[in-house]
């Protein structure tokens, strides 16, 4: 059994316990208040100064980032080195050896610590706990006494307010964590408009490189990026002042810079002083920090941004780690302005070519129509064809029928035209038929009256709303204008210049009968007219002999 405790010391046992219980409350209240994390700390190492009766009490935030501890939060009794924003690195001295280690340090007689600093003159004892949120040291409450061992029985207080602290930073880290991802958020979309208002690559790329320089006061943004070969960066945009503004459109060694660090490695650079970097190249004297990082296309490089800043702040962990983000939207960016102008250079080449292909038909057509001309032309009299022949007939059988006319049909045969090539040659035999062919397009004056060629030394008149009588005289007109052409024939049969026999045929077309049945008549009738001994007219009834003169 333990001896009973005097009630003196139950008493002011009793009303330490009380005490710290209502230091603990009046911490949370404050810690839970919406004042700034900074002015918040204040009041609480105030408090635990006053309740410590102690010369200092100071809070440290730790950064992994940079191995140091950063002073938050001070109140003292005296001066001392130590300020806001004063910090040491990592393991230096009893505070930075309790940011390193996470355990709580009791320094009672400082003379006997070897690590110890001296910030403050005079301080003789020294408590410093860490305060852990899940395991992870997020920073340090130091407390400092002119007298020896002064905290003996305050650790456990001094370890229980060092949690609550820890919370408070933890749910400070989460809101900025938030408010930096809204912020984001933001840009991105802003940015993602910017460039979807741009027209064309490279006012996307000016509109971001002005975007990034303004949002992150940067001295100067540069966007390069591969064009074609794989191992050149090309200047696309550029925002700000920069010596290199000149480079616009120029090419940038692989070799030089910063820039070309980050090109040869893929890998983002940052240079918090520039100075202090031999790749750097000076241009800008105000430039202090550069940050370059690739910008890549569903994980394929596809070029840099590179940023230059006059204050570091403005690349800070932070910024950066938004610029990271950002470049993702430019990569985005940038395929959406290719992909666009590989779409309206689509269209301008669909356009060029539907205008070509216009004008091809057009050729085509007056191509085909010439055709059309000469396939129903024959080439050596510039008369009908039997093409032309056969569509004539056809078109004014069917309207002969319509109309209940009578249609009348010429056929003509050269006599002894064999003999007339034989004797004469070829040559001359083409050319007496390009003078039958003159005649016959001379004697026939209606427009609607058809000559053609039918084949051979043959022709054909084909007489719209003609009967046997109206033909026949037509026929002994043409028969008279060849044999005044007066065309020497020394061997025909028939005369001794060129003659023609001709049968003729009219028909009213009839239900049941077709055009065929003309020819056939026309045709029946020149053979009579051959048989009858040539130079002559015959016509399907009746037969006319010419005189040969
Ligand atoms: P017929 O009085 O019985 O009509 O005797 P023909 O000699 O005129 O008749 P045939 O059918 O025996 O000979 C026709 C000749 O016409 C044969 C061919 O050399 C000639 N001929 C046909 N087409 C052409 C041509 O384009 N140019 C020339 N020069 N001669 C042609
Ligand atoms: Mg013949
Ligand atoms: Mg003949």
């Amino acid at each position: 059994m333990l001896p009973p405790e005097t009630s003196e010391s139950a008493r002011s046992g009793r009303e330490r316990e009380a005490c710290q219980l209502a230091l603990i409350h009046r911490i949370a209240r404050i810690a839970a208040e919406n004042a700034a994390l900074g002015e918040r700390l204040r009041q609480i190492v105030r408090l635990l100064r006053e309740h410590l009766g102690c010369a200092l009490v100071a809070c440290a935030s730790i950064d992994r980032g940079s191995g140091r501890f950063r002073c938050e939060a001070l109140a003292a009794e005296m001066p001392s080195d130590i300020h806001l924003g004063y910090g040491r690195e990592l393991g230096s001295g009893v505070v930075g050896e309790v940011a390193a280690s996470g355990q709580t340090l009791y320094v009672a007689d400082v003379a006997r610590h070897p690590n110890y600093v001296e910030t403050l003159p005079g301080t003789r004892s020294e408590l410093c706990v860490a305060m852990r949120h899940h395991g992870e040291v997020m920073g340090v409450i130091n407390a400092e006494a002119l007298q020896p061992d002064a905290f003996g029985t305050e650790i456990d207080l001094l370890e229980t307010i060092a949690e609550q602290l820890a919370g408070m930073f933890a749910t400070e880290r989460l809101n900025g964590e938030q408010r930096q991802r809204l912020r984001l958020l933001g840009m991105l979309s802003e940015l993602s408009r910017t460039a979807i208002e741009a027209d064309g690559l490279d006012e996307v790329l000016l509109r971001i490189a002005q975007f990034l320089r303004e949002r992150f006061a940067l001295e100067s943004v540069g966007v390069l990026l591969v064009e074609g070969d794989p191992t050149r960066l090309r200047f696309k945009a550029h925002a700000g002042n920069s010596v290199f503004h000149g480079r616009s459109g120029g090419d940038w060694p692989e070799s030089l810079g910063i820039i070309g660090r980050a090109f040869r490695s893929g890998q983002a650079q940052y240079v918090a002083d520039v100075v202090e970097d031999h790749d750097y190249v000076l241009g800008n004297p105000a430039v202090a920090a550069e940050y370059v990082l690739p910008i890549r296309l569903r994980g394929e490089f596809i070029g840099l941004l590179n940023l230059e800043a006059a204050d570091p702040r403005s690349l800070s962990d932070d910024n950066r780690q938004m610029l990271d983000a950002l470049a993702e939207q430019v990569a985005g960016a940038v395929h959406l302005a290719a992909t666009n102008a590989r779409l309206r250079e689509i269209n301008r080449l669909v356009e060029e070519k539907s205008a070509a292909l216009g004008q091809a038909n057009r050729h085509l057509r007056e191509a085909n129509r010439k055709l059309e001309q000469l396939s129903h032309r024959d080439g050596l009299t510039g008369i009908g064809n039997r093409r032309r022949f056969d569509e004539a007939l056809a078109l004014e059988w069917g309207r002969a029928q319509r109309h209940g006319y009578s249609l009348a049909l010429l056929l003509l045969d050269i006599d002894d035209f064999k003999s007339y090539n034989d004797g004469y040659g070829h040559l001359a035999g083409d050319d007496a038929l390009r003078q039958v062919a003159r005649v016959l397009n001379e004697a026939l004056g209606r427009a609607e009256d058809c000559v053609a060629r039918y084949g051979g030394e043959e022709f054909a008149v084909l007489l719209p709303q003609s009967t046997l009588a109206d033909a026949e005289p037509v026929a002994v007109h043409v028969a008279q204008a060849i044999a005044r052409l007066a065309l020497p024939h020394a061997y025909s049969r028939a005369a001794p210049y060129l003659t023609v026999s001709i049968g003729v045929a009219a028909l009213v077309p009839e239900a049941g009968l077709d055009a065929l049945a003309l020819v056939t008549r026309a045709d029946g009738a020149l053979y009579r007219a051959k048989t009858l001994g040539r130079n002559r007219i015959e016509t399907a009834t009746t037969s006319l002999a010419l005189a040969a003169t």
